[in-house]
């Protein structure tokens, strides 16, 4: 069995396997280790599949802007449909503070070129008829964002990525690092002990304790989220739809109709759930359904199928945390995706590959910066 490879990349989830594929089509020997059993299975199938790139920095945006540009490619480029649907996203104001932070915001969205409206609650309504219209402000539209389904992309860039040489390993834990002459010279794992030239931390809300393994504290915390998921109705809504109000137990929930009909719904939870707890809860979905019906009405009709719950890999100021170590050399992290790895994935995984074979592009350096390992975490990103 080979043992020596360019790049092994521990985890194959939301960015490992979309990195796999990249690097793997650009003709590098890349061996990708799992403890779990096929790819995607850690937090990437928790992702409900929101797809935006409308965020607060530019590092983000840039990713995301590429992203969007790959999931609404790929059906032509790749011929497998993994539910890409251009439906927008919409962060309707109730209140003053809210309208008035949607549109600073928007303002600084726009410099960054992206397209993004204000509506009108009657314009707004049109796009969504379903929406509560007391005391409604109006909305910001971002028609350029989308969905996708997480489980139908990471299983096609899992099959590309085969189909150009990758090896995956799954079952298989990383244990520890060698470590001689300032570099990672092998991988352990519970089962062997392999080789590269490179190795990337893609490892999701365990990167912390991959880091440790080379001696680095990476201040990635996991935080948990519960999502639901309701049977298959006719296509009734237009954008996804972001509650920005905090109500007790909770700030912030979301919600779309996939291209299946079905409504994918999310909540963040207020105060935060640190740890890894991954069972659902019996408070969720009472809390949520209240919310969502406050919001949407109609949705009151709706049976939901199942409900779950994930993690997000958190970092201190909301951004991910993207770059090479110092120390050792030849270990680079793409973790802390927080609620976004999902659609920064394929974002992410060109900008690790040009990081690693230092094959720059113009505004990477920058990206970088925003993402940089080394940087104080002093700052907050608006919309984590
Ligand atoms: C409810 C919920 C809804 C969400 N909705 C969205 C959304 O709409 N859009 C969006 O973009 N994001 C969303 N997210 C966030 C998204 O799921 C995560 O940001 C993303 O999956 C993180 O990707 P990752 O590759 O870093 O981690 P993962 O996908 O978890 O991959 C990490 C992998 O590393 C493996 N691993 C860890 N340690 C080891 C080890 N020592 N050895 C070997 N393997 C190891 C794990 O088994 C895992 O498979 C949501 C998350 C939740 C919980």
């Amino acid at each position: 069995m080979k043992r020596t490879y360019d790049l092994i990349i521990i985890g194959s989830g939301s960015i490992g396997v979309p990195a796999a594929m990249v690097f793997a089509e650009n003709k590098y020997s890349v061996l990708i280790l799992d403890s779990l059993a096929s790819p995607g299975q850690g937090q990437n199938k928790t992702a409900i599949g929101g797809i935006r790139a409308t965020h607060s920095d530019r590092g983000k945006i840039s990713v995301c802007q590429r992203s969007i540009e790959i999931f609404s490619h790929w059906k032509e480029n790749y011929r497998d449909d993994i539910q890409w649907q251009k439906n927008g996203y919409s962060f309707p104001a109730y209140t003053a503070e809210d309208e008035r932070l949607l549109q600073d915001l928007m303002k600084i969205q726009k410099g960054f070129g992206l397209t993004i409206t204000w509506l009108s609650p009657e314009e707004y309504r049109e796009l969504n008829p379903g929406i509560a219209m007391k005391g409604l402000r109006g909305s910001t539209y971002s028609p350029e964002d989308g969905s996708a389904s997480p489980l139908l992309f990471t299983q096609s860039c899992y099959l590309k990525a085969v189909e150009h040489g990758a090896t995956f390993r799954f079952n298989e834990t990383v244990t520890g690092f060698r470590i001689a002459h300032s570099k990672i010279s092998a991988v352990k794992t519970n089962k062997g002990v392999y080789h590269s030239a490179c190795v990337l931390n893609a490892a999701g809300a365990n990167a912390r304790a991959v880091s440790q393994l080379a001696g680095i504290d990476t201040p990635v915390n996991p935080d948990s989220h519960e999502a639901g998921i309701t049977e298959p109705v006719r296509p009734f809504m237009g954008p996804m739809v972001v509650d920005m109000r905090a109500e007790p137990g909770s700030k912030n929930f979301y919600f779309y109709q996939n291209t299946e009909g079905q409504v994918v719904f999310c909540l963040t939870p207020d105060p935060p759930i640190w740890g890894i707890e991954s069972r659902s809860t019996s408070v969720f979905l009472p809390m949520i359904a209240t919310r969502m019906i406050m919001v949407m009405p109609p949705l009151a009709n709706l049976k939901v199928r199942r409900t779950w719950r994930g993690l997000y890999p958190m970092t201190p100021d909301g951004f991910p945390i993207v770059g090479k170590m110092r120390e050792p050399v030849n270990f680079y992290q793409a973790v802390g995706m927080c609620g976004q790895g999902f659609m920064l994935g394929p974002g992410i995984a060109e900008l690790v590959y040009r990081m690693i074979t230092e094959r720059y592009a113009p505004g990477d350096q920058e990206t970088l910066g925003s993402f940089d390992p080394y940087r104080d975490f002093a700052g907050q990103e608006v919309f984590k």
